[in-house]
């Protein structure tokens, strides 16, 4: 399945620009995230290495083209658009990019401005996003240990983040918390974690730890089926099934002892790749029509081709008409390398 990533080729007749945005297994294609940076100000065991070697700026699509991306997604049935990274919030001129893409909530055209954060910058951020119509965040958070949240972030400071998510619950922001389990880590705090989140109005959403890019560490020290954790949680609360859905891969169960809601991401332990409704666009302009698999198309070229947008609708189409059923994780002793090479950060969480 490693095909690499496609240039545009205008000749080929695959999908008409302007066409809704459905796959090949009838999937409408209505969520975009959209990594606008890979750097980031954390270096999380489980995400990068300690020495990355990010890219040159000048590979970055600019914040203009950045929109003009978003908005073509958009104008083609986007509703829902994430704005991730690396860390989303150290991309100098962000506000001025989510300020941009508001006019597409105000216009009707979007139902979802949201972003994905380590926190370390909301303090700063959260009344601006608040100000731009974004009204549900998610933050990162594996532990409320601050050795702990040391170890895992490599740099981070849990005081700065416990300080961003007051300020932006303080502006009105709903936020989810993600934490991944990590065996050995935080397994057995996320019982607190959960009562922590829900204390304070919050969902929490646990992720399974997932094989893409070298960390300098095998995965398997670092892999936590959530069955597990999901049954170890058992003892503690009693988890209600319900139907709420975000538009994201999580399932969720109402925690009755907390009354808050609790979500498990299970790539590995289950595929959840059946509804699959979203793409992925890095900051360099390559979209990825599954997280898990290789193919890729540039969109970078077709943008930069000319001011019009009918080039890049239509490498759109032509990469959304090959969209793959789903990925396959495996982390087991015989499978401990990276199944992609590239690291979270690039293709953006
Ligand atoms: N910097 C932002 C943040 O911390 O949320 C956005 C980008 S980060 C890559 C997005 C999410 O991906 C975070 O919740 C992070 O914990 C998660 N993540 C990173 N690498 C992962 C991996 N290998 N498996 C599972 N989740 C991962």
């Amino acid at each position: 399945m490693t095909q690499g990533v496609a240039t545009l080729d205008i000749e080929r007749p695959l999908g008409r620009p302007g066409d809704a945005l459905i796959d090949p297994f009838g999937r409408a294609i209505s969520y975009l995230r959209v990594s606008v940076t890979d750097r980031c100000d954390f270096r999380c065991v489980y995400c990068m290495a300690e020495n990355m070697t990010f890219l040159p700026k000048a590979d970055l699509l600019s914040l203009e083209e950045l929109d003009r991306l978003c908005s073509v997604f958009i104008d083609n049935g986007v509703r829902k658009l994430r704005l991730t990274g690396g860390e989303p919030l150290v991309r100098r001129g962000i506000m001025t990019l989510v300020a941009s893409l508001a006019r597409h909530l105000a216009a009707g055209a979007l139902d979802e401005l949201t972003i994905t954060t380590n926190g370390s910058q909301l303090a700063k951020y959260a009344g601006e996003l608040a100000t731009h119509g974004v009204k549900r965040i998610n933050v990162s958070l594996d532990t409320l240990d601050p050795d702990k949240f040391r170890a895992i972030t490599r740099w981070g400071e849990l005081d700065k983040v416990l300080a961003g998510i007051d300020a932006a619950l303080a502006a009105g922001l709903r936020v989810k918390i993600n934490a991944v389990a990590l065996k050995g880590v935080n397994e057995d705090e996320l019982g607190d974690l959960t009562a922590w989140a829900h204390g304070r109005g919050m969902d929490l959403t646990i992720i399974e730890v997932m094989p893409l890019g070298d960390i300098g560490a095998g995965r398997l020290e670092q892999y936590l089926p959530l069955s597990l954790v999901r049954a170890r949680l058992t003892e503690r609360y009693t988890l209600d099934e319900i139907d709420y859905r975000t538009g994201g891969p999580a399932r969720y169960v109402q925690v009755k002892e907390t009354g808050g809601r609790l979500g498990f991401i299970t790539p590995l332990t289950h595929n959840f790749c059946e509804s699959c409704n979203r793409v992925r666009v890095t900051c360099t302009g390559t979209l990825y029509m599954c997280l898990g698999q290789e193919d890729a198309a540039d969109l970078r070229g077709p943008l930069r081709l000319s001011p019009s947008n009918d080039a890049l609708e239509t490498a759109i189409a032509e990469a959304i008409s090959r969209k793959p059923k789903g990925h396959d994780f495996i982390i087991d002793r015989r499978h401990q390398r990276p199944a992609l090479a590239r690291h979270m950060n690039v293709t953006g969480g």
